[in-house]
């Protein structure tokens, strides 16, 4: 069994944030969530397990590789997503993935065709695969960019916020390509989109102001907060008292209407009812959790 081990991971930019605080993070073979806000440092661990930034200090091991020194040996089995893919808008998606996989070491031209030809079938773009990238859509955009992370059989895979600015359709089909990646790597997504997570990942983190605020599955997170989210309808001008008598994890605007969910071990009085716990809930009482803790200190 793979697995990333993450250790006392820690990095301050030159302008003083502290985009990671003693992160410790042990990442199993399989789909791995990593969910937090904007702001909260998941480009920047992403980008140090790539290989393309440097730690101020920690450790971070995979299979026998010291990832922060080796970092060829990591380049060699990490297949990496950007949060910004950059495409040339006139090279085809075959020249360019033909390109990369030359980058990736694959010299053989007779193979290489197979890989990329197999590659460009298997993310559905073999049809457009002698288009300009410049015409794909956002969708088409972030498959390509999965075919080229998959070139080359990678053993780690870093997905950084693949789904902001796709279209629901789109999210899916990439969600269906990513599920399919196969058990025996170690995918690591980062989003802050909750449903990402709650669709494809068996083991999460959540991350806030650079710290691990939570590590675990998401259905014993889910089932350990059930029974403790109650939800009501309230008016407009009522939020402020209801945060006052209550923990509100969350507001949402439904049809037009404010609609609060609040944690209690109890229901809090008759006027709220029970809601089936989701991973959002978990999301946002973990982040009101620490948000309460800090204002207590
Ligand atoms: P996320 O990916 O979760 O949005 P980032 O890792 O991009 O978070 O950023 C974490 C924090 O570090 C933010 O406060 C961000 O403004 C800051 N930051 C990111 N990159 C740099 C940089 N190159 N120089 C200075 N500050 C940065």
């Amino acid at each position: 069994m793979l697995e990333l081990k993450i250790s006392g991971l820690s990095k301050t930019y030159a302008n003083g944030v502290r985009a990671l605080d003693d992160v410790s993070l042990t990442i199993p073979t399989g789909m791995f969530g990593l969910l937090g806000p904007n702001g909260a440092g998941k480009s920047t661990l992403m980008r140090t397990i790539a290989t393309l930034q440097e730690a101020d200090a920690g450790s971070i091991s995979f299979a026998g590789i010291d990832v922060l020194k080796q970092k060829d040996d990591v380049r060699k089995i990490l297949g990496y997503l950007p949060q910004e893919f950059g495409v040339y808008p006139r090279i085809s998606a075959e020249t360019l993935l033909e390109h990369f996989a030359v980058l990736k070491g694959i010299y053989k031209s007779k193979e290489r065709r197979e890989i990329v030809g197999a590659l460009l079938r298997r993310t559905n773009l073999h049809d457009v695969r002698k288009q300009g990238l410049g015409t794909f859509s956002g969708g088409m955009r972030q498959r390509f960019g999965i075919a080229q992370a998959l070139l080359g059989n990678p053993k780690l895979i870093i997905v950084d916020e693949p789904t902001a600015g796709l279209d629901p359709g789109e999210r899916v089909r990439f969600h269906n390509l990513l599920s399919e990646i196969g058990e025996n790597v170690v995918v690591i997504l980062s989003t802050h989109i909750v449903e990402d997570v709650s669709d494809l990942c068996s083991n999460m983190a959540i991350i806030s102001g650079g710290r691990v605020l939570m590590q675990g599955e998401p259905l014993e997170a889910i089932r350990n907060l059930e029974g403790k989210v109650w939800r009501r309808v309230i008016a407009k001008g009522e939020l402020e008292t209801f945060q006052q008598e209550h923990a509100v994890i969350s507001t949402k605007l439904v049809a037009g209407r404010t609609v609060i969910h609040v944690f209690s071990e109890t229901q809090p009085d008759p006027s709220f009812e029970a809601v089936s716990t989701s991973l959002e809930d978990v999301y946002f009482s973990t982040l009101r959790n620490v948000a309460a803790e800090e204002k207590a200190a």
